[in-house]
Order: structure tokens, then sequence, then C-alpha cells
């Protein structure tokens, strides 16, 4: 990092003075050479953005990793060129700005980790947060903001942002990277290598967490309201709620499914039969 820059603690209520536009002569140099992690959320909405397949967009724009737990890293591969620049920077732009990520819309502020670990938070409404200033960024810089509303509150900035939805979905991912499986036994459970790819593949390969559901005997043997299974049909964002209700009865063995009676009766006869 920079030895510049400077982080500091924000309170919910204080205001911070920023302005991000095109006529800036930083203008898109921050979308350059940046490490991004990608929730399954953020691969739903660039893809989407994209117009590619799940599995194309992942093939094609993302570096998947393994943490200390199994569980998935999934970072935004930047292209080769000499500024190694992300794939979707434009001279106008990001090109897919409706379905940016979450760090790219949080970005000056983000969540101070150090104090979510020390309280063992749960919840993104009880989050500290810290923005960061750097001298390269001139969003900072007030003769910049002659035209642009630049005073936020964190929850103004989250407001404008669309930050919302992001932080509703990802909470619910983090239900599951949270879980208290991996702090049990002192803190050495971890996914073996069949489960970190389940749940690679049910959260973010959703078409073919789709494709798994909807082309095998899935709701035969899984008893799903039909609602449920009309909406996640049409809906990608039920969809993936869906999958997380699926990796966390795979997982942690919670009742967030449940198998049909005669799927049972099959499973305990088979037993008797053992
Ligand atoms: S103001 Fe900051 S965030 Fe905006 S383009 Fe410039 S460097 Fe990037
Ligand atoms: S996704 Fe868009 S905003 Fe984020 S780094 Fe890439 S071009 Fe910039």
């Amino acid at each position: 990092m920079n030895e510049e820059n400077t982080k500091k603690r924000l309170s919910l209520d204080e205001k911070f003075k920023f302005s991000c536009h095109k006529g800036l002569p930083c203008f898109n140099t921050c979308c350059n050479d940046i490490n991004i992690f990608i929730t399954p959320y953020d691969v739903l909405r660039m893809r989407r953005g994209t117009g590619l397949s799940s599995g194309e967009f992942l093939k094609k724009n993302t570096i998947a990793l393994l943490g200390d737990e199994g569980l998935p890293l999934v970072v935004l591969k930047m292209t080769e060129d000499e500024n190694k620049s992300c794939p979707f920077v434009t001279p106008d732009g990001c090109s897919i700005y409706q379905d940016r990520p979450w760090a790219c819309r949080m970005y000056p502020i983000f969540p101070d980790s150090s104090e979510r670990r020390l309280n063992n938070q749960r919840s993104s409404k009880e989050e500290a947060f810290l923005i960061e200033e750097k001298p390269s960024c001139l969003g900072f810089m007030e003769h910049f903001h002659e035209v642009l509303p630049s005073q936020w509150t964190v929850e103004e900035w989250k407001k404008d942002q669309g930050i919302d939805i992001y932080d509703k979905m990802n909470e619910s991912y983090k239900e599951i990277t949270l879980h208290d499986y991996f702090s049990a036994s002192g803190g050495r459970n971890k996914l073996d290598s069949g489960k970190a790819k389940m749940l690679y593949k049910a959260c973010y390969d959703l078409d073919e967490f789709k494709k798994f559901l909807f082309e095998t005997r899935f709701f035969d043997i899984y008893d799903v309201e039909k609602e449920v299974i009309d909406k996640i049909k049409e809906d990608e964002e039920e969809l993936l709620n869906f999958s997380y209700r699926w990796i966390r009865f795979n997982l942690f063995s919670e009742d967030t499914l449940k198998l049909k009676d005669k799927t049972l009766d099959k499973l305990l006869q088979s037993r008797r039969e053992e």
C-alpha cells in the first residue's frame, strides 16, 4: 500500500466529502491492477451485465482460489495489457456500471473487518466503516466538487450506490462462510475438496445449479414449496437464495430443506436391507 494513503474510522452519521466523475484527470485510473474479491451475488450481477452464462463469465473473468477453511475465494481477473486494466473499463467508464461489484460501489469506504472479527458481529448493520484517502484519487479534492453533490454519510453513500440488495444477498452468504461449523473444535474444521466444489458450483455457477435442479429428479426427492419452484425458475436472486438453503442443508445438516416422505421411506428400507 502507498504510504501516503490515509485510513480513518467513520461513524455512521459522520459526513465525508467525495465525488467521482468523468471530468476528473484521474478518471478510470483506479480500475487498473486491483484485487477485487467477488461474491456469488457480484457474479450474478456482473454476468447479467455482460450477457454471459455464469460458467462463461467465471472462466473468462475470474480466478478461483481456496481459502484456509476450504472456502472458495473468487477474484476478478485483470487483462494482460500494460496497465493490467479491468476487463470492463472503457474510455467512458465502467461498461457494466449498473451491475458493477460491491467493492467498486463501496469505494472509498469499506467495513472495518478487524472490528467485526473482534466483536464477532454477524450483521452489516452493526459494522464499523473506514474511509481510505489516496492522493491519486482526486474525488477527495474539494475544488473538483463544483457540480455534483459531495457530502455523504455512510448510509447516504450506500443508498446512492445501490448497495442494499448487495448487502442483503452477501449477508446470507456470510452466514455460510462465517458459520459456527468453522469455529467449532477450536477453529479447525474446513471443507474437503468435494464440499468446496459443491459450494462453488451451487453459489457461483448459478446456471449449472439451475440445470441440476430442473434437469434431475431433485424436486421428486426434496419437498420444495410450489411457489418457491415457480420463483426460482424465473428469478435469479431467488435461485441464489435457494442455493444457500441447499448448501446449509448439505454442509451443516440444517433443516433448510426436507426430503419427501417417499424418499425417506426408501432410505429407511434400504438401511433395513443392509
Ligand atoms: S475520483 Fe477516485 S474513484 Fe473516481 S476515477 Fe478518480 S481515482 Fe477513481
Ligand atoms: S468492474 Fe467497473 S468499476 Fe469495477 S474495476 Fe472494473 S471497470 Fe472499474
